[in-house]
């Protein structure tokens, strides 16, 4: 069993608060994402689990055991960085030996041991080489590969993919996810790129400035944000967050007017609503009504944005949208697309 409970975990550095009693039970089998932008705390919840930073206050068990006090060694963790850490001058295959030799497992299991690794992450044809001799993308799944092969209860993994380029990062984002599927090791993985935390994750975990903002499956995140910190870092582009007044049902601000809201909600409030939920409306009479401020060809569609609300608002619109810059732009935007906040607080009010 490798379930993982944080209890009121905090850390400080003087009077600088990077961790704020986060208080979380990871289930056993889970794969856990911290998300959160630069300097929100993920590295350093990380490194306590690992027993590489001293907690300031709180509680951290693996399985049943209390590890506040407990060596990295002795904590049965595997991790996987961003830099591979490998061993330049031995071979990739005495690269994903290195831990069993340092944990004295009996030499007569190495071999398998290595092989079976070496086989999950698609690295049989290059034991031989150097990893000088590797692409970033196979140097890193050697990495995987030593962290597989100790078996451990839990894998904490630290950006592994943000020194590999667009495509790679892709491929070997999937290559984690079997092989989660295939091991079943509780993971703990941070990264500050929210399709990666939506890919692969059971549930996210939302933090900035140091304070978990929500936790929940990428689904309720991106469904139903917590507030506007959230509502503002998931999906691509983000949700539309535009300030106004609502009163009787009906939220006005700068070219939006939005009827059938709650009538339980009144005064200044976030209105929030996806690009993709709202659509252009040609023959106008939508609920945003302004100038196109820009139009840009994504692919499989086409992104207008209009200043409303006090921001500049995308809309998604067909691939072949025509239209010029400084044209009218109507879009429909009913009240059943959108999320409210509170707009002192940013908390979710509906
Ligand atoms: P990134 O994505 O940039 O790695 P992060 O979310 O992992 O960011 P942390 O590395 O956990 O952030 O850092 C959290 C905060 O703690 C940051 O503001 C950082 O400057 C601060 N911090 C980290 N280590 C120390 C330290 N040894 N002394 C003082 N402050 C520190």
């Amino acid at each position: 069993m490798a379930e993982i409970q944080l209890k009121n975990v905090s850390k400080r550095w003087g009077n600088f608060v990077a961790v704020d009693a986060f208080d979380l039970a990871i289930a056993d089998e889970e794969f856990l994402v911290l998300l959160g932008p630069s300097g929100c705390g993920k590295t350093t919840t990380m490194r306590m689990i690992a027993g590489l930073e001293e907690i300031t206050d709180g509680e951290i068990f693996i399985g049943e055991r209390l590890v506040n006090r407990l060596e990295p060694k002795d904590r049965d963790i595997a991790m996987v960085f961003q830099s591979y850490g490998l061993y330049p001058t031995m071979s990739v295959y005495e690269n994903i030996r290195f831990p069993l030799k340092v944990r004295r497992v009996a030499k007569d299991e190495h071999h398998e041991r290595v092989m079976r690794a070496a086989k999950m992450v698609e690295l049989t044809d290059f034991l031989e080489r150097r990893p000088a001799e590797l692409s970033g993308g196979q140097r890193q799944r050697v990495a995987l590969a030593r962290a597989i092969v100790r078996q451990p209860t839990v894998f904490l993994m630290d950006e592994p993919l943000s020194n590999l380029d667009a495509k790679l990062r892709v491929s070997t984002r999937s290559q984690i996810k079997n092989l989660h599927h295939e091991l079943r090791t509780t993971t703990i993985y941070v990264t500050h790129d929210q399709i990666e935390a939506m890919t692969l994750a059971d549930r996210v975990v939302v933090m900035n400035k140091g304070v978990v903002q929500q936790v929940g499956t990428p689904l309720e995140i991106y469904d139903r944000p917590a507030n506007t910190f959230v509502a503002g870092f998931i999906g691509s582009p983000a949700m539309n967050l535009i300030d106004g007044t609502i009163g009787d049902g009906v939220f006005t601000g700068q070219n939006v007017t939005i009827k059938g809201l709650p009538a339980t909600v009144s005064g200044p409030v976030t209105l929030g609503f996806r690009a993709e939920d709202a659509a252009a409306r040609p023959d106008g009479g939508g609920e945003i009504a302004a100038p196109i401020f820009s139009l840009e060809l994504l692919g499989e569609a086409s992104m207008v944005t209009v200043q409303a609300g006090g921001a500049l608002v995308a809309v998604k619109v067909p691939k072949d949208f025509a239209a010029e810059i400084g044209s009218a732009f109507s879009a429909a935007v009913p009240a059943g697309i959108c999320h409210l906040f509170d707009a002192e607080s940013g908390k979710r009010i509906a």
